[in-house]
C-alpha cells in the first residue's frame, strides 16, 4: 500500500480518494475547502497542511483539479509538486485539461526525472463513488505500469492511450461525441412532442433501433424512460452544463490547432454556450432538451 497525496477533493476527487482509503492506502488530502478535507477525514483519510509537506512524504501524487491553469500551478509553481516531490514519486493527473497543458506539465515532470501520466476519467460522480470509472491514460509504458494498480482501485476500465497528452485527447474526443449526441437525442424528443408522439414510445423504438446511444439509453434527457437519469430529478447534475461547455471548448481549441474541421462539435459548443449563458451553468447538461424546446 502506498502513501498518496490527493489534491482536489471536489465532486469527483473526494469519492476517488475515499476508494483509495478503502483499499488500504494512506491518503493525505489537500483542498481549498475545509469542508472537503473534513469529509476525507470522516472517510478515514488525513487532512494535509501545506502542499510542500504533503507531497514530500508521498510515494504517489494524484490531482483532480478543475482546469489546466490549476494543474499547471499546482505542479509547476515554485512551491509546487515538482519542487517538493521525493525522487521516484509517481504523478497522476486525473483532471480534464487541454492536451497542450497536459504535455507541458508532463515535459516539466520528465525533465525532473518523474514518471507522470495524464489520466482523465469518464463515468461521472456515480462512477467515482462506485469505483467504476474509465481511465484514459497517457504516458510511458513504465509510468502506465506503475499507475495501473492505483487506478484500478478507482476504476473498472483502464486504457493506455499512448504518450503524454493522449489521455486528454481521448477524453475530449469522447466528450465531443457525448455533447453532440445529447443535442441529437434532445432534438428528437423535442420534435416528437411537436408531432404528438409520446416520449416513452420514441424511447421504446429508438433504444432498440439505429438511434440507440448512451445519451438515450443511460442518460435519457426527458423524465420517465430511464429512472436514474437527471431528467427525473429536475436536471440536478450529474454532469453540469458548464463542464460540458468546458470540454467542448477544449475540443474546438485542439481541433483548430490540429487543423481538423469538427462542424457538429462547433455547433454543440455554440448551443451549450447559449444554454450556459441563459443561466444554466449548474444545470445538468441533459437539461438542454428544455432549452431546445424553447423553455
Ligand atoms: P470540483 O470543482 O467539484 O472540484 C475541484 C476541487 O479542486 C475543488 O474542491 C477545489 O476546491 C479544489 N481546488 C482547486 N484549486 C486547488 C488548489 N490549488 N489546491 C487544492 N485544491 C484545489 O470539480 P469536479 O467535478 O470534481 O471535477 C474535477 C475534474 O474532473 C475537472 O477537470 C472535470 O472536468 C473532471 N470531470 C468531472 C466530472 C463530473 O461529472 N463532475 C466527470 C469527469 C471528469
Amino acid at each position: 500500500m502506498s502513501r498518496i497525496a490527493f489534491v482536489g477533493l471536489g465532486n469527483m476527487g473526494l469519492p476517488m480518494a475515499t476508494n483509495l482509503v478503502r483499499t488500504g492506502h494512506v491518503v493525505t488530502g489537500l483542498d481549498l475547502s475545509g469542508d472537503a478535507l473534513a469529509r476525507l477525514v470522516e472517510a478515514g483519510g488525513r487532512a494535509g497542511g501545506s502542499l510542500g509537506e504533503v507531497v514530500a512524504e508521498a510515494e504517489v501524487v494524484v490531482t483532480m483539479l478543475p482546469e489546466g491553469r490549476h494543474v499547471e500551478s499546482v505542479y509547476g509553481e515554485e512551491n509546487g509538486v515538482l519542487t517538493h516531490a521525493a525522487s521516484g514519486c509517481l504523478l497522476i493527473d486525473c483532471s480534464t485539461i487541454h492536451v497542450e497543458s497536459a504535455r507541458k506539465v508532463a515535459g516539466l515532470a520528465a525533465a525532473r526525472g518523474f514518471d507522470m501520466v495524464d489520466a482523465p476519467v469518464s463515468g461521472g460522480v456515480g462512477g467515482a463513488a462506485a469505483g467504476t470509472l474509465t481511465f484514459m491514460v497517457g504516458g510511458s509504458d513504465v509510468a502506465f505500469g506503475r499507475a495501473r494498480p492505483i487506478l484500478e482501485t478507482m476504476g473498472k476500465t483502464i486504457v493506455h492511450t499512448g504518450g503524454a497528452g493522449s489521455g486528454q485527447a481521448a477524453k475530449i474526443c469522447n466528450n465531443m461525441i457525448l455533447g453532440i449526441s445529447m443535442v441529437a437525442v434532445s432534438e428528437a424528443f423535442a420534435l416528437a412532442e411537436k408531432l404528438g408522439l409520446d416520449a416513452q414510445k420514441l424511447y421504446d423504438v429508438a433504444s432498440k433501433s439505429s438511434g440507440q446511444c448512451w445519451s438515450l439509453t443511460s442518460y435519457c434527457p426527458v423524465p420517465g424512460p430511464v429512472p436514474t437519469s437527471p431528467a427525473n430529478r429536475g436536471y440536478q447534475p450529474g454532469f453540469a452544463a458548464a463542464m460540458m461547455l468546458k470540454d467542448l471548448k477544449l475540443a474546438q481549441d485542439v481541433a483548430s490547432l490540429a487543423g481538423q474541421a469538427t462542424p457538429l462539435g462547433a455547433e454543440a459548443a455554440q448551443l451549450y454556450r447559449l444554454f450556459v449563458d441563459a443561466g444554466n451553468a449548474g444545470v445538468d447538461f441533459s437539461g438542454i432538451v428544455r432549452f431546445l424546446k424553447g423553455a
